[in-house]
């Protein structure tokens, strides 16, 4: 049997910048900037002196989407990579992050992991 999808939206901007600052504070980040605004390629990005960007369309996916955007930008802050680090903080703060990280990649494929590998 099929399970049935249960899709929660944001309410509005200021419920989806309220959930960036809570993980901010849970993971101990301070964000200099933050803005929500329209972007073609990517979902987020972030710079490393505090400027965060996310995609305006975030709002109308799922909040599990949103949640996994936003703990994945957050944790470049301190993990650069992808690698054993980012993978643990991201099961710690998401439980199985992978299910969302698949159900991201079949849309549009906007979320660009390269994009966001830093140096
Ligand atoms: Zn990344």
């Amino acid at each position: 049997m099929e399970t049935v999808l249960t899709m929660e939206r944001w309410q509005d901007k200021a419920e989806f910048k309220e959930r960036i600052f809570y993980f901010s504070r849970e993971l101990g980040i301070d964000i200099k900037l933050l803005s929500l605004r329209p972007m073609k390629n990517k979902w987020a990005s972030c710079s490393t002196n505090g400027n965060l960007n996310f995609n305006t369309e975030l709002l109308e996916l799922d909040k599990e989407i949103g949640d996994y955007v936003i703990v994945h930008e957050l944790l470049h802050f301190r993990v650069p990579n992808h690698g054993k680090l980012w993978k643990s903080l991201m099961m710690t703060y998401l439980g199985d992050y992978e299910k969302t990280e698949r159900k991201l990649k079949t849309l549009q494929g906007k979320f660009d992991f390269r994009q966001c590998n830093k140096p």
